[in-house]
Formats: structure tokens, sequence, C-alpha cells
């Protein structure tokens, strides 16, 4: 019998060097409980398209790149899909990261409420990248299916814990591409300004709209073109002055 929780696993990413510090190990896990109108790995959310594995096996995988975090400065990144809904199954693997001195980091919606595993899942990381996706319950729902509660329960708990944070929003033309939405979320962040090392603006852009065709599913905003530079350039600069 299994002495572990299978962990569903997407896609790996090594020797990435984004979404953290250093060179990172990147490991997209399966299965999210949003819906965003503009994910664009549609192909992360089904759990059962996703291949599993052991806490031993990956910590093998990750192991042999260690004399690359040691030199960059760099670790394990989580992303996905969620990575926090398979907390339980990821216990294991993150504490054998800790003992060997490997450090972790999150990357997180928030969108689930936090529960023991989850909360043990966040004290072991080193940095945590959360999604603060829309700044009012109601956007929240309209274009994630989800709540926006849990998100700044997450951000709060985490802001408690004195860690690297850093948060992320992705701008969707004709959604949030304004100053004035601009200064909704940073009303949501302003608690939190000197615990939040770092506000990344992600550009909408359209390389995953052939995942939608293939998985024939819908794409909500299929008639969007990317982000322009121009409109991305103002935004972050309005950021930059006021966060
Ligand atoms: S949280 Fe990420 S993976 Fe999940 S639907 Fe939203 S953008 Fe896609």
């Amino acid at each position: 019998m299994q002495d572990f929780i299978p962990i569903y696993i997407h896609s790996f990413e090594s020797l990435a060097t984004r979404d953290g510090e250093g060179i990172r190990f990147g490991i997209f896990l399966g299965g999210c409980p949003l819906r965003c109108v503009y994910c664009h790995n549609p192909d992360t959310w089904d759990m059962r398209a996703t291949k599993e594995y052991s806490p031993e096996e990956l910590y093998a995988k990750i192991k042999r790149y260690t004399p690359y975090f040691r030199a960059s400065g760099g670790g394990v990144t989580f992303s996905g899909g969620e990575p926090l809904l398979q907390a339980k199954a990821l216990l294991p693997l993150c504490r054998s990261l800790v003992e060997g001195g490997i450090s972790y980091t999150i990357d997180t919606s928030g969108a689930l409420p936090l529960d023991d595993d989850r909360r043990e899942m966040l004290r072991m990381a080193d940095h945590i990248i959360l999604d603060l996706k829309f700044p009012s319950d109601e956007e929240y729902r309209k274009y994630t299916g989800g709540s926006l509660s849990p998100v700044l329960e997450t951000l709060a708990h985490v802001a408690s814990q004195n860690k690297k944070i850093w948060v992320r929003t992705v701008i969707v033309p004709t959604i949030n591409d304004t100053t004035e939405k601009m200064k909704k979320y940073l009303e949501v962040l302003s608690p939190y300004r000197e615990k939040i090392e770092k506000y990344e603006l992600l550009p909408f852009h359209t390389m995953g709209f052939f995942k939608y065709e293939k998985l024939g599913i819908d794409n909500p905003l299929s008639h969007l073109d990317a982000l322009s530079l121009n409109t991305r350039d103002a935004l972050e600069n309005f950021i930059h002055q006021n966060f």
C-alpha cells in the first residue's frame, strides 16, 4: 500500500529564471479551484489529465539542481494550477526540501481558505508570490468564479509571517487597464505596503489561446488583443509612483 498521497503534476520547468529569485526548478501542479477568464494555462485545470509522482521521486529530481540553487540563490517554485490545492500531498516534499537546505517559493492565487496543511506549507516557504486578481469581491467572482476573502486572509497571514512577498496582477484590456482601477488595487494593498517587496503587473497575452481550441473549451476573451506596451508602461509608472 502507498504510504504517501500522490502529487499531481502538469509539467516541470528546470533552470527557469522567472517566478522567484535565482535559478528555479518550476513545478506546475495540476488542478485549480478558479476559472479566471484570462487564464493562459487551462490545460492545468483538470487534475486527471496530469501525472502522479511521489514526494521521493520529486525530491530526487530536484536535488540534482542543488549546485545551481546554491550558486544563484535559487530554489523550487510551486506554481500551477493552484499549488495549495495539494498542500497535504506536498508537505512531505516541502519538509525534505527544508531539511536539504533548498528554499521554495509558492506562486498562489490565495483563493483557497487556509487550513492546517496550507498554513504549514506557507510557513516553511521563503517566498510567496500572491495574485491579487481583482480588488473587489464582485469583480473577483465575475472574472474568476472565486471569492476575494480567502485571498485577503492569505495576504494578511503571510504578511504577519515576515516573508518575502511579491504581489501580481494580470492587466486585461477593457477589464482592469486604467489608473482608476489601479487605485482600487493599491487601496487593498496599502495596509501591507511595508511587507510587500514587489508589486508586478503582468500584461494579458494571447499565447494560451490555442489551448482553449485544443481542449474544446470556450475562451471568454477570444475577442481581445494582448495588452499594448504603452498601456503597460503607463500603468507600471503609475504603480511605481504610488506604491
Ligand atoms: S488561478 Fe491561474 S491556473 Fe487557475 S484559472 Fe486562474 S490563471 Fe488559470
